[in-house]
């Protein structure tokens, strides 16, 4: 069947076999059946920095502001998705990122946790990873997510420094105390190398405490062009090669360059691929090639739908339901530890396809 790559909008993605509209929002919802278990491995909330107010990420809001606009704005199911962002609404999505750090209007203030928990209901999402991203100064993304979280066990915050910090082991070592159960390090918001000493240094924070590394891998489309040498795949290298223990997640799975990242995914067991915004001819390359217990899936949101990114996993996944249940949720519940035990202890719904082996945290998955 030669699949439809092409709709008008997401809420279009209504169409495809998996979905059915929702009749309170016009929006996809997930059929019952599709998957009994996801796990979303990247999500952010709303963000800020500096002088700004601290956002309000408790609260409910009408809609939710995605970067990506659901309705009105074709998508192209075959690319990375960032592709698919009009010149003028990725100055927006970058205008919005630095106005973080003066005022906290805007389309972050719909970032929320009841928000966030609402999309996932819809399409049947049952936990997710939230990440933070630390700048160097007037900097609390962490706090601020650990906070908003509290109480929300769906939700699993990976904690984040600066390589450029002050403190960033009490940080980090506060941060685990309150639940944090990964790192998130992103090289070109962070305006700091992968290889660079001091990024070193925050990843082997992560791996004292034995955390899983959530990484920004490859350069975005929609991010400025100076950032681009920060991300490239190969100076990855260094950090997995030195911290074989500690478990990198490479964010978009490289975006265009994941055939770089999926060389490094087979030289080093401690890597394992997020697939955020891949198209599914890529993603069912990635699963020939390095397996799908090495591949999770993640959307980015609020950067995109949900939708969006589960779309492009379904359709790769098609025939293939073991590979689909262990990019939808095996992988990830593998690696982050409140993830693995949460299914050890049955509090998901038990079903035996599903039964993956739980690892320690932070260990490198047994491959
Ligand atoms: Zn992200």
């Amino acid at each position: 069947m030669r699949e439809q790559l092409r709709f008008e909008d997401c809420t279009a993605l209504c169409r495809l076999p998996w979905f059915e509209r929702d009749r309170a929002t016009g929006l996809p919802r997930l059929l019952e059946g599709v998957a009994d278990d996801i796990v979303d491995a990247h999500t952010h909330l709303g963000w800020s920095y500096g002088l700004a107010r601290r956002l309000r990420l408790r609260v409910r809001t009408p809609e939710v502001q995605h970067f990506f606009p659901e309705r009105g704005v074709p998508v192209e199911l075959g690319h990375y998705s960032a592709w698919d962002f009009p010149p003028e609404v990725a100055r927006r999505t970058r205008r919005e990122s630095v106005s973080a750090l003066w005022t906290a209007r805007g389309a972050r203030a719909t970032f929320t946790v009841p928000n966030l928990l609402a999309e996932m209901d819809r399409l049947g999402v049952r936990e997710a990873v939230v990440l933070a991203i630390e700048m160097p100064i007037l900097s609390r993304c962490t706090e601020d997510f650990l906070e908003a979280t509290a109480g929300a066990d769906r939700l699993h915050v990976f904690c984040s420094v600066h390589p450029f910090a002050v403190g960033n082991r009490r940080r980090v070592a506060r941060a685990v105390a309150r639940g944090a159960c990964g790192m998130k390090l992103h090289p070109a918001t962070q305006l700091v190398a992968p290889d660079h000493p001091r990024m070193l240094r925050a990843a082997r924070l992560a791996a004292a405490h034995r955390l899983p590394v959530l990484f920004h891998t490859g350069a975005s489309p929609i991010a400025p062009r100076l950032t681009d040498r920060l991300c490239r795949l190969a100076r990855f290298e260094r950090v997995v090669a030195e911290l074989p223990e500690t478990t990198f997640i490479f964010g978009h799975a490289g975006i265009d360059e994941y055939r770089v990242a999926m060389a490094l995914a087979r030289r080093y067991p401690n890597v394992v691929l997020e697939l955020s915004g891949q198209p599914p001819a890529r993603i069912r390359e990635m699963i020939q090639e390095l397996g799908p217990e090495r591949l999770a899936f993640g959307s980015d949101w609020p950067f995109y739908p949900i939708a969006l990114p589960l779309a492009k996993v379904l359709i790769a996944t098609e025939d293939e339901p073991a590979a689909r249940a262990a990019i939808l949720a095996g992988t990830i519940r593998r690696i982050v530890a409140p993830l693995g035990r949460r299914r050890a202890e049955g509090a998901c719904a038990p079903a035996a396809s599903s039964a993956l082996p739980a690892a320690r945290a932070g260990t490198a998955p047994a491959l």
